[in-house]
């Protein structure tokens, strides 16, 4: 039988967590997957930094990422401090490192997704799958899509989502964190159908429970080989449970993906107002009006392929909202902004050091797609955080701003 090979596309805070966990996992089920786990890492030169363990006053100079990575198994730019398992190797070419793979967690800042899928279109096994771990929205004049919707229409394979309260840092020091995967595949992953037409045990675990798999998606698809180990829930489960990683599987794809999505606007509205010292009870007035508007989203837009149960009850939702309000990236920035009387985007550069933020772009995204709509007025929190970061409205009218009208 054969393996599967699984590739991180992308390498930055929380591709390299991905990476780690990923790779701890392939070496526990050695029946199922190939023990190297590629990692393609966007090139840039690094110097290491004087406080890294690292550091040799002999090699002080500019050195090229993945080989640095490739010699100290350590990222230093994007998650310094954090052993990576000796298994992952990194490649800076994305088409060579993709080469051969079945699997390929796509763990991308979403506004590069496009450009990387288009390099690797063609040129990646037909039969691959994909996991999208990236938290965005793609917005075009034709409507919105999910971050899995344009990487399996640009690669044609299937793409499922991991989403939840998941800050990497402290999942890359093994501290206890749940996620939510969304993973429903395409029935025809399952195997030849018995004889009697009944669908044989391995098939009740591949073919989604709850709703057809669009046939014009699956006749473009090309079946996983007999030859490897079926990508059931149970499998897929095994590529990301660690005993600090607790993975709940589902089919909500559209669920998933779009927690992760909205919930970083909510992060800026909360840093806004935690910027302003307005303390913990206006934080959640933020947090409360945002998980209505992120269910109100998923209900307008995704009403076939959504659930609200998957924003309440999977981490994907409201737990994500929660911990990204109280220590993420996007909340700490925002909330640095208004004290530092700075945007946002300078914010970004002077203290992210190369990391990206997700919730401005997607604010502006989602922004364009409800104007395209006319629907602006009815999500009144993620408008208020656009016309902020536009400098149009002003963090103290948050108050006013969400106000339901009537
Ligand atoms: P990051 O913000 O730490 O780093 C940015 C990455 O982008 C770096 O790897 C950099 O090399 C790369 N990059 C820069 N320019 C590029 C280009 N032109 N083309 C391709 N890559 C380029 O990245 P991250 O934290 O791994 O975030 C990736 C995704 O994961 C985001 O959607 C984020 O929302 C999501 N996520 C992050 C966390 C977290 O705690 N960091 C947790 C869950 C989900
Ligand atoms: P930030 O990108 O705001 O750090 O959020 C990380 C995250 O997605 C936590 O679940
Ligand atoms: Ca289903």
């Amino acid at each position: 039988q054969k393996k599967h090979k699984v590739t991180i596309v992308g390498s930055g805070n929380w591709g390299t967590t991905m990476s780690k966990l990923v790779a701890e996992n392939v070496k526990a089920h050695p029946q199922l997957f190939e023990e190297t786990v590629n990692m393609w890492v966007y090139e840039e030169e690094v110097t290491i930094p004087k406080d890294s363990r690292h550091y040799d006053p002999a090699s002080d100079k500019p050195q090229k990422l993945s080989e640095l990575f490739n010699k100290v198994h350590e990222n230093v730019k994007y998650l310094p401090n954090i052993t990576i398992p000796s298994n992952v190797v990194a490649n800076p070419d994305v088409v060579d490192s993709c080469k051969n793979s079945t699997i390929l967690i796509f763990v991308l800042p979403h506004q590069f997704i496009p450009r990387v899928c288009d390099q690797l279109a063609g040129k990646i096994v037909p039969y691959a799958r994909a996991i999208c771990c990236t938290k965005g929205i793609d917005v075009s004049e034709k409507g919105v899509r999910l971050m899995s919707e344009a990487i399996g229409m640009r690669l044609n394979i299937y793409c499922g989502a991991l989403s939840g309260a998941n800050i990497a840092s402290e999942i890359a020091q093994e501290k206890y964190s749940e996620t939510t995967v969304a993973y429903d595949p395409p029935p025809m992953d399952s195997r030849a159908p018995t004889p009697s037409g009944s669908p044989t045990s391995s098939q009740v675990d591949l073919i989604s429970p709850s709703k057809p798999v669009p046939s014009a998606r699956s006749a473009r698809l090309k079946p996983l080989p007999n030859e490897y180990p079926p990508l059931s829930h149970e499998n897929v489960r095994k590529l990301f449970h660690r005993p600090y990683f607790h993975v709940r599987i589902v089919d909500d794809v559209a669920g998933v993906s779009l927690g992760g999505a909205l919930k970083n606007i909510i992060a800026l509205g909360a840093g806004f107002v935690d910027g302003l010292g307005w303390g913990d009870n206006a934080k959640a007035a933020v947090m409360r009006v945002g998980i209505l508007e992120m269910v109100k989203f998923g209900k307008y837009f995704f009403p076939d392929s959504s659930k609200s149960t998957t924003f309440t009850e999977e981490s994907c939702g409201v737990a994500d909202v929660v911990t990204s309000c109280m220590g993420g990236r996007n909340f700490r920035c925002a909330k640095m902004a208004i004290e530092q009387g700075k945007t946002v985007f300078e914010i970004e550069q002077e203290v992210l050091n190369g990391q990206k933020l997700q919730g401005t772009s997607t604010a502006y995204e989602v922004n364009s797609f409800l104007t395209q709509e006319g629907k602006e007025h009815e999500f009144p929190l993620f408008t208020a955080v656009y016309n902020i970061l536009e400098k149009k409205a002003k963090p103290e009218d948050i108050p006013q701003l969400i106000e339901p009208k009537d």
